[in-house]
């Protein structure tokens, strides 16, 4: 590595690029999927004209091997982010023909991430299906209270101070009772 680094010195590379979105519900899987890279030109990353965040953060060369490891940590969070919406999605599909199996992968995305913008998204477009059967309404709601309370167990939201996140986590606990648990 130290042998490539002075390689790009001597070729006159002084500073690489780091692409930067932020992973969200809402950010588009073209924003995701440059989420982390790095080029030795700015050109390189297209211009995007969406609604998603895009930030361009220069480095110097010698700093590469640190900027490369975030680049493994991001690539990883924007492609869990796209698993995670893949599961959500055939879930959601598959609500009323499979509602077994619909639990399952609720479950599984849950594992990665919950946004309770999906969640009241969710309720509003199967409320019929979900009123005509209370039973599966409640199991929704079980497996959608599990997975809001590991995500404040997780490293990302460690960080928030501590009364943010039980604020945080209160208010979302009663907005899916709301949503799927109340009569
Ligand atoms: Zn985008």
């Amino acid at each position: 590595m130290k042998f490539r680094l002075f390689l790009y010195w001597l070729l006159g590379r002084r500073r690489f690029f780091q692409y930067y979105t932020n992973v969200t519900p809402d950010t588009c899987s073209d924003c995701l999927a440059l989420h982390g890279k790095i080029a030795s030109d700015p050109s390189a990353f297209p211009e995007r004209d969406d609604n998603c965040p895009r930030e361009i953060i220069s480095f110097p060369v010698w700093e590469l091997p640190w900027y490369r490891e975030k680049e493994r940590r991001m690539r990883e969070a924007a492609e869990a982010e796209l698993r995670r919406r893949e599961l959500f999605r055939k879930a959601s599909e598959l609500l009323e023909s499979s509602p077994d199996e619909a639990l399952r992968l609720f479950s599984e995305a849950g594992e990665i991430e919950i946004y309770l913008s999906e969640l009241e998204r969710l309720a509003r477009e199967k409320s019929g299906f979900l009123q005509g059967n209370p039973g599966f309404r409640r199991k929704l709601g079980e497996v959608f209270l599990s997975a809001w309370k590991l995500k404040f167990a997780k490293p990302r939201y460690k960080v928030w101070p501590e009364r943010m996140r039980t604020e945080r986590e209160k208010w979302g606990k009663r907005k899916i009772q709301e949503l799927f648990l109340a009569p």
